[in-house]
This record gives C-alpha cells, sequence and structure tokens, in this order.
C-alpha cells in the first residue's frame, strides 16, 4: 500500500502519529509529516489505515499502486464535437436557467 499526506489540509490533530508513528511525526506546530516515501509494508497496514480514517480532514489518501512498467491507462476517447453541449444549441438539449 502506497498513502500521501496533503499537508495543506492537516490541521494538527496529532491522530496519525498516535496511531502509526513509525509514518506519521508531528512538526514544531503539531502538523503532521509523513515518514518515508509513503510506502506501508503489509503488516503495518492496520495502522496506517486506522490513521488514514481517523483523520478529521482526511488529509492522508491511498496512493494508486500504479508503477512506471505497469500497462498505460487507456486512452480517452475524442469528444463527439457533433453533439457536444454548448451555449449555441442549448435549445436542443433542454438546458434552462
Ligand atoms: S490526523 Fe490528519 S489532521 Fe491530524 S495530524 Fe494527522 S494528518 Fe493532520
Amino acid at each position: 500500500m502506497r498513502i500521501k499526506l496533503d499537508r495543506t489540509l492537516c490541521d494538527g490533530f496529532g491522530i496519525c502519529a498516535r496511531h502509526a508513528p513509525r509514518y506519521f511525526s508531528l512538526d514544531d506546530w503539531g502538523y503532521a509529516v509523513l515518514v518515508g516515501d509513503g510506502t506501508i509494508p503489509e503488516q503495518d497496514r492496520d495502522a496506517v489505515l486506522r490513521a488514514l480514517m481517523d483523520c478529521p480532514v482526511h488529509a492522508i489518501m491511498t496512493r494508486s499502486e500504479r508503477r512506471p512498467d505497469d500497462a498505460p491507462p487507456p486512452a480517452l476517447s475524442e469528444p463527439d464535437l457533433e453533439r457536444l453541449k454548448t451555449e449555441e444549441n442549448e435549445a436542443e438539449w433542454g438546458f434552462t436557467r
């Protein structure tokens, strides 16, 4: 499992550091700092998930497990420009203000 911490969201409650002190420390103002690169071994997964779920501002998130050598994501299809909804054709698609 991989996680990331958005420090701009952290409100410094310190719950994460209490649940998973190996992965979260608190700076001088009490805001969380991620220890390491966010890779969580299986044996510590439960403690880190508990920190993630108990964070009152959802500052801790799981990261995609995608690796550079994984298959690329499917390509996005081109938009159908004939059916694109715009202000010019809004009467056709029923938009009302
Ligand atoms: S639990 Fe959330 S808000 Fe509290 S210190 Fe950790 S990241 Fe910040």
